[in-house]
C-alpha cells in the first residue's frame, strides 16, 4: 500500500479547525509510535490516525444529511448525539475523498470513538492514540494509561473504556451500546467471566 500522507495532510488541513488539525497530527504520530512498538504497519497507522477525525468539523445537521444521502445507518444514540457520527462518516469520506480502500484502516476510523469487541491491532492503536496523544490533558489516569499503552494494548483499551464509561455515566454524555459491549469484552479478558464488569459501569 502506498499512501501519500503529505497530500492527505494538505487536503485535511482545509477541512479542520486548527485545534482539531493539531490533535490529528498528535494522533498520527502517536499511532505511528505504537505501530513501531507492536510491529504493526506504520503507514497504515499514520493514515488512519491522520484521517480518523476528518468528518469532525462538519456541522451536526450536515452530518445527518450526509449520512442519509450516503445510506449510512444512524442509530438511536447517534440521532440524539450526532457528533458521534463523525466516525462512520469519517470512514466513508476517507474512502470516497481521500482514496483509502484498505478495509482495516477504514474500520479503525469507524470504531475510533466507541471501540468494539475483539478489535484488530490497528483498531486498538487508533482507539488508544486518540485518547493519549500529547495534546490531551483532561482525562484522569492519563499518565498511567500512556505508560500502559506501550506495554499492553488490551489492558490499555480496557482502562480507557472503563474511564470513558464512568465519565459518561456520571452525566457528561451518552454512551453508545457498542462502547458497553467493547468494555464487557475487554474486561472479561482480565476477570473471571461470572463478573462482566457491569457493576462498574451499570
Ligand atoms: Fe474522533
Ligand atoms: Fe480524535
Amino acid at each position: 500500500m502506498s499512501i501519500n500522507i503529505i497530500k492527505m495532510e494538505k487536503k485535511l488541513k482545509k477541512e479542520l479547525d486548527e485545534e482539531r488539525y493539531q490533535h490529528t497530527l498528535g494522533v498520527m504520530f502517536t499511532a505511528a509510535s505504537l505501530a513501531m512498538c507492536y510491529g504493526a504497519d506504520i503507514e497504515r497507522a499514520q493514515a488512519a490516525g491522520l484521517l480518523h477525525d476528518c468528518a469532525k468539523c462538519i456541522p451536526n445537521d450536515k452530518k445527518i444529511k450526509m449520512c442519509e444521502q450516503y445510506g449510512i445507518e444512524i442509530n438511536k444514540t447517534e440521532r440524539r448525539v450526532p457528533s458521534l457520527l463523525h466516525s462512520k462518516l469519517g470512514a466513508y469520506l476517507a474512502k470516497s475523498r481521500y482514496g483509502i480502500d484498505d478495509p482495516e484502516v477504514l474500520s479503525a476510523i469507524q470504531y475510533h470513538t466507541t471501540g468494539k469487541p475483539n478489535m484488530t491491532v490497528l483498531e486498538k492503536i487508533i482507539f488508544i492514540a486518540d485518547y493519549i496523544e500529547p495534546m490531551r490533558f483532561k482525562a484522569k489516569n492519563l499518565a498511567a494509561i500512556r505508560k500502559m499503552a506501550f506495554h499492553d494494548l488490551n489492558q490499555t483499551v480496557c482502562m480507557i473504556l472503563e474511564d470513558t464509561l464512568h465519565y459518561l455515566d456520571e452525566g457528561q454524555g451518552e454512551v453508545d451500546e457498542m462502547s458497553r459491549s467493547a468494555f464487557r469484552y475487554y474486561y472479561n479478558l482480565f476477570h473471571d467471566t461470572e463478573d462482566d464488569g457491569s457493576s462498574l459501569t451499570r
